[in-house]
């Protein structure tokens, strides 16, 4: 199961991975909206690691303090969509380690806050496009039987297959609806950032 370490861990690679990823997060965003989802994203995180140091009750306390700092930091759309998202898991998984049930059902929790707070469906090309493939997945490879890392890894492939399927969908919600027809042809960079998330909790789990 996965512990408080774990949470700190995911939560490094993260900053890492949105650092590293910035300048492409930034060019997908401008190709159908403001162009600032990469310096967004990595603000935040670069805050969050600053406080990876501080005392933690469980895995739960690490989102928690993770979904307080995106809010503050973040802003834009991504901000309270990533904020809630985050809030939503730390409370579905607690502060006990994390089973791969509890993993499924928290990435759900995640999922669920970022359609009440942005009311967008699959097919809309957005984060909702990469997440809910992954809370499929994930929840598909708990009731297999797979191990918390194999979870989280499923969510991961998920999530990347789903952002590619953004490139043939026309953006029905955020900036990137004001193009219309125009949008098509581009992926979009919440889902992209949303691999790369699930993508570091699978790494720091394996
Ligand atoms: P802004 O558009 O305010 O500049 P960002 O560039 O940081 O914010 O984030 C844009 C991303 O937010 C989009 O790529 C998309 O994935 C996501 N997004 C925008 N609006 C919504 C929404 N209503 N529901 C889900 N995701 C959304
Ligand atoms: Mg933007
Ligand atoms: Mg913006």
């Amino acid at each position: 199961s996965l512990d408080t370490a774990w949470a700190v861990r995911w939560i490094g690679a993260a900053a890492d991975a949105v650092a590293e990823h910035r300048t492409e997060l930034v060019a997908l965003d401008r190709a159908i909206g403001d162009g600032d989802h990469g310096e967004n994203l990595d603000r935040g995180f670069t805050a969050a690691r600053e406080k990876l140091g501080d005392e933690f009750t469980g895995p739960g306390a690490v989102l928690k303090m993770v979904a307080m700092t995106l809010m503050s930091k973040v802003g834009g759309a991504a901000g309270p969509l990533y904020g809630t998202a985050f809030l939503r898991a730390a409370t579905s998984l607690g502060d006990g380690d994390a089973s791969a049930e509890a993993l499924a059902a928290a990435l759900a929790a995640a999922r669920d806050g970022v359609v009440s707070r942005g009311k967008a469906e699959v097919g809309d090309a957005t984060m909702v496009d990469a997440w809910t493939p992954a809370v499929d997945a994930a929840e598909q490879a708990a009731s297999n039987g797979a191990s918390p890392a194999e979870v989280l890894a499923a969510a991961a492939d998920a999530a990347q297959t789903g952002a590619e399927s953004t490139d043939a969908l026309q953006a029905r919600k955020g900036r990137a609806s004001y193009l219309g027809e125009r949008s098509v042809g581009h992926r979009d960079p919440g889902a992209v950032s949303t691999v790369l998330l699930l993508r570091a909790a699978a790494d720091a789990a394996g």
